[in-house]
């Protein structure tokens, strides 16, 4: 009914009215899935109410060239298969289908009483078309989107009185809304299909990624659902080369490779940057997962031509199992990227499997993130300081600053567990900045107490600090609030530094050099740094790594490295300070080679700074040997001024 009361509103008008908003009723809540269903029940409330016999809605393929039926009403009885009606390539078709194909008004045909052969009749107040057909009567309108014949509405009348302009409209205004509702749900369906696909390589989306993931281990039962966490080596590198766009086909011919590998019902999806996740289908035993991931490795590694280069990254694959209604999706990712980050620090290009072990390394991972930057701002770090001593005489030439958190709840941490997330979360400068002014401020308090001190305060930087822009204005001033000479600090760099960003390295060593401060290579002789290294920065000692020390007293190789190190530092004119000598073998040992400056849990722990205080006033540590020792056999190298190479 109308709702000004119908009274004044002819019949048929009426008619169409409440219909088309029936209609609409039924096409607004479609979407993509119940599309169908929804026209199926617009067909059948035309045929009903226009008082037809049938009714169908085609959809016009352009890319194929065909009208392919979508709905019609009443369902016939017998569909042959293939259904003759269901996909007909508009070159061939009948006449009338043909003309559906790039119609833009209503066609009608008027069925005639008998086989006469009549002429085409024109029905007044619409631009149509008219043919002649006998017995039935065709009414089809075109659904169009803008200049384009997307499909047509037809309605069937075993009749042979003329469509009336009533019906013609009716038509045509449910053709207008059914191509609003194609156009509506098409434009859903591109937001859905870019909000669960990656945009640059067409890979499963994160969200796509995770609903997936909900799916499967939402259900109780079945075996573990397997996730393979990808992430490419050094892609960083790739782009600061080759650039962005370059980086960009890199990506694409992964996510290509990796599809191509993928079995039916893997997903595979990007994460963002260069981080892939497959998600094995069914459920998947460790080996078989690990064999995946091995294939995987080896599909990812090999080298791509982008641009007439070949490049090859190597990839970091973390495996993780997960009972479905055990764990849920972002914890069974965040055990597969825990396995991933594994296989990355031992060196990348390799498969981890996450353990409960990780887990657990993971959760006290989340705490330390959580807190260290408070714990920076509030005071919760401390230092404890390991003197470095004179072998022949037990004087105490300098001390490390080490640094300590007392985290409440994990208890007192040591540097390996927190300094690599300072690193990872941007905090290193922070961080490196707290250790620098602490151990500066102790320095000066020592002096004040012991006004004949000298030694020297050595303090570990990450390399996050070093080639940032600022950083030896940061020395600059720490070194001027507590009134140190720069000869008064030593600054410990690890090779790693060295070997990557040389450029950038050397220029803020140069900076450093000129407040006159003191640079050492830490763990020397663990990493890559070549002669030329050397030669190119401005170093004053060389720090052999533990590892070659501890075990001096046996190992006739470390005995080798020791002393080419030894050689080599003495050639640069450089400092040599040995690190974590345990025994009185290796002291011997050192001496022999001529090394005198060492460090280690034989000499002394690292200490409180009270502690320190009192060895520092003593002004050397007992040696636990026999005195004849203490005469080395090589000459005592003293310590040099910078030779500056
Ligand atoms: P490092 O610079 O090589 O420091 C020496 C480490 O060896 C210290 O461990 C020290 O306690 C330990 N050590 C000393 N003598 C011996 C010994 O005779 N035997 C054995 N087994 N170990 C010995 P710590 O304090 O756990 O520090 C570990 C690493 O953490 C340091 O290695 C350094 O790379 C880093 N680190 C420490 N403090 C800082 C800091 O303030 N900033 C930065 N960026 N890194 C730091
Ligand atoms: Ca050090
Ligand atoms: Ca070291």
């Amino acid at each position: 009914m109308n709702r000004d009361g119908g009274d004044t509103m002819p019949g048929s008008k009426r008619i169409t009215e409440s219909l088309v908003t029936r209609i609409a009723s039924r096409l607004m809540p479609a979407d993509s899935a119940s599309y169908r269903a929804a026209v199926g029940l617009v067909l059948r409330d035309l045929v009903e109410l226009l008082g037809a016999d049938a009714c169908f809605l085609r959809h016009n393929d352009h890319d194929i060239g065909a009208t392919i039926l979508v709905a019609e009403w009443p369902p016939r009885r017998h569909v042959p298969d293939p259904d003759p009606l269901g996909v007909v390539c508009f070159r061939g078709a009948d006449p009338v289908l043909a003309a559906t194909e790039d119609m833009k008004d209503p066609l009608l045909i008027v069925g005639c009483e008998t086989n006469c052969s009549c002429a085409d009749t024109d029905v007044e107040g619409c631009a149509t078309r008219t043919l002649s057909a006998s017995g039935v009567s065709l009414a089809a309108v075109p659904i169009l989107d803008g200049r384009i014949t997307i499909g047509t509405l037809g309605l069937v009348k075993r009749a042979t009185q003329p469509w009336s302009e009533d019906e013609v409209d009716t038509l045509t205004m449910i053709a207008v809304l059914l191509a609003q509702v194609q156009a509506r749900i098409r434009a859903e369906e591109d937001l859905r299909r870019a909000a669960y696909q990656d945009a640059l390589t067409g890979l499963a989306s994160r969200r796509a990624l995770f609903e997936t993931l909900d799916e499967r281990l939402g259900v109780d039962g079945g075996g573990p659902v397997a996730v393979l966490f990808l992430d490419l080596d050094r892609l960083k590198a790739l782009n600061d080369f080759l650039g962005h766009d370059a980086a960009d086909s890199y990506l694409c011919r992964i996510a290509e490779r990796l599809s191509e590998r993928s079995k039916p019902g893997d997903l595979v999806a990007r994460l963002g940057g260069d981080e892939f996740v497959v998600v094995l289908a069914g459920s998947s035993p460790l080996e078989e997962a690990m064999a995946r991931a091995e294939a995987l490795q080896e599909t990812v590694g090999a080298s791509v031509v982008l641009g007439g280069r070949t490049v090859g990254r190597g990839v970091s694959i973390g495996v993780a199992l997960g009972m479905p209604g055990e764990v849920d999706s972002a914890t069974l990712l965040s055990h597969a990227d825990q396995a991933m980050m594994v296989a990355k620090r031992q060196g990348g290009n390799g498969v981890g499997v996450f353990t409960e072990d990780m887990n657990e390394k993971g959760r006290r991972r989340t705490i330390i993130e959580m807190n260290l930057r408070t714990s920076i701002d509030d005071d919760h770090l401390t230092l404890e300081y390991q003197p470095e001593i004179d072998l022949r005489t037990g004087e105490i030439l300098g001390v490390e600053a080490l640094v300590r958190w007392n985290q409440s709840p994990l208890g007192v941490l040591q540097p390996a567990e927190f300094v690599e997330v300072a690193e990872a979360t941007n905090l290193a400068g922070e961080l490196g900045e707290w250790v620098i002014t602490r151990a500066c401020a102790q320095l000066a308090e020592w002096k004040r107490e012991i006004p004949d001190l000298r030694i020297t305060m050595s303090v570990n930087v990450s390399p996050v600090q070093l080639v940032s822009m600022d950083f030896d204005t940061t020395v600059r001033s720490v070194l001027r609030q507590f009134g140190l000479a720069g000869s008064e600090l030593c600054l410990e760099i690890t090779e790693s530094v060295v070997v990557g960003d040389l450029q950038r390295t050397r220029d803020t060593l140069r900076r450093i050099e000129r407040l006159g401060v003191w640079v050492a290579i830490d763990d020397f002789g663990t990493g890559y740094s070549s002669l030329g290294h050397l030669k190119a920065l401005p170093v004053d000692a060389l720090k052999i790594d533990q590892g070659f020390v501890r075990n001096l007293e046996y190992s006739e190789e470390d005995r080798v490295i020791v002393d080419s190190i030894v050689g080599l530092a003495s050639s640069f004119g450089l400092q040599v300070v040995a690190e974590g000598v345990e025994s009185v073998g290796a002291v011997r040992q050192l001496l022999d080679l001529g090394c005198s400056r060492a460090q280690g849990f034989l000499l002394s722990r690292p200490v409180s700074a009270d502690r320190l205080r009192w060895m520092l006033h003593a002004g050397n540590v007992r040696l636990p040997w026999h005195p004849d020792l203490r005469t080395g056999t090589n000459a005592p190298k003293a310590r040099r001024p910078r030779t500056g190479f």
